[in-house]
């Protein structure tokens, strides 16, 4: 176990600053995912961490010792810090128990460590077997397993799952948040994928061009958004523009509650983020209600999503769980009602940081 500190990271590659300003603590034996866009800097964070590239500024700290600065820095096979890459990180001449006890001291060997940590990871009894002759999942949990055979304080994830299909994305995801939480390793994994950030992580760090933009409980990051573009990237939003006093807003969903995201949310026009989850259907015309139209239906089976049109034209998106209910069809008057408290943000945000658009209505 050993607390990770990240204290003003900065990484350049010729004009493209890939870490502007990173600040980033992970608690002992926590598991904080970083989750962001394509190219804002997640791999170079990685690779800064495990020792890969040298710093432009700031420092890195594993249980109050520096391991790196722009001036001093400890070589990676010193760190202690295991990195588990995207794929195809296996020997493929080596079988699955030599891939796992490849950098194993020869007491750890003795002691069958690779076998007990292949356990950890569900594959007892493929000691054996070939890389060649397992699957893309297996061949990830034989990655994950080999990163903490020799019981590194620090593991990273760049994004280990991302070349397996969504079933299999689920189920080894919590074998190695098990296999983790089992051995107590400090990890950092990075994702794009908003649903793996909020499932494993006990922090969310959201990262935005080279910086981290919030960092918080799963719980945290996706009720209470540091402004509109995370909100957007962390969850399907509903925006609706309104006309706030004091812990209230007008609204075309009618008057609701809303906290303010900052200081700076004026009283007067603003604009509240709602989850569709927030919205629910009743009959058309049922009191407390207001009017909408279908305009698309997607449904996933446990859940479906609906985009609607407001009489005044506003976009809103509801999702709807009842497993009685047939959703209604496209083109179908429904009742919308608000549940529990919007988040007020100032009506214009930076243009960079404008929020993705509601999930689209087809223009009718
Ligand atoms: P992510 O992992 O979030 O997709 P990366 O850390 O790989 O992002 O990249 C961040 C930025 O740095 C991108 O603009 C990328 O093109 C650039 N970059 C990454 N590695 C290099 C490199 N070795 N040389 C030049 N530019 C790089
Ligand atoms: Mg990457």
């Amino acid at each position: 176990m050993a607390e990770l500190r990240i204290v003003g990271v900065r990484k350049a590659y010729g004009r493209v600053q890939a870490l502007s300003r990173v600040d980033l603590t992970v608690p002992s034996g926590a598991l904080v995912a970083v989750l962001g866009p394509s190219g804002c800097g997640k791999s170079t964070l990685l690779r800064c961490i495990a020792g890969f590239e040298a710093l432009d500024a700031g420092e890195i700290h594993v249980d109050g010792r520096r391991i790196a600065s722009p001036y001093a820095t400890t070589p990676p096979e010193r760190r202690r810090i295991a990195m588990v890459p995207q794929e195809g990180a296996l020997f493929p001449h080596l079988a699955v128990v030599d891939n796992v006890a490849y950098g194993l001291d020869r007491s750890a060997r003795k002691a069958g460590r690779a076998a007990a940590v292949l356990d950890l990871v569900g594959l007892t009894g493929f000691q054996d077997r070939m890389p060649h002759h397992l699957s893309g999942g297996q061949q990830q949990r034989v990655a994950v397993a080999r990163a903490l055979a020799p019981r590194p304080p620090v593991v990273l994830l760049d994004e280990p799952f991302n070349a397996l299909d969504a079933a299999l994305r689920a189920e080894l995801r919590w074998d190695v948040w098990q296999a983790l939480r089992t051995d107590g390793a400090t990890a950092v994994l990075v994702t794009h994928d908003q649903a793996e950030a909020l499932s494993m992580a006990d922090e969310v760090a959201v990262m935005r061009d080279g910086k981290i933009i919030q960092s918080g409980p799963p719980e945290l990051v996706y009720r209470c958004p540091a402004d509109p573009w995370v909100a957007g990237f962390v969850g399907e939003a509903v925006w609706l523009p309104a006309v706030r006093d004091g812990d209230r807003a007008r609204t075309p969903l009618g008057t609701v509650w809303v906290t303010p995201a900052d200081e700076g949310v004026p009283t007067g026009p603003v604009r509240v983020l709602l989850r569709p989850e927030q919205i629910t259907l009743a009959p058309p015309s049922s009191p407390g209600t207001v009017v909408a139209t279908v305009v698309r239906r997607d449904f996933y089976g446990h859940d479906a999503m609906l985009a609607l049109r407001l009489n005044d034209g506003t976009p809103v998106a509801a999702r709807i769980f009842d497993p009685a209910a047939v959703p209604p069809a496209v083109g179908d008057e429904v009742g919308l009602r608000v549940h529990g408290t919007a988040r007020a943000f100032p009506p214009n945000e930076h243009p960079d940081h404008a929020p993705p658009s509601t999930p689209s209505a087809p223009d009718t």
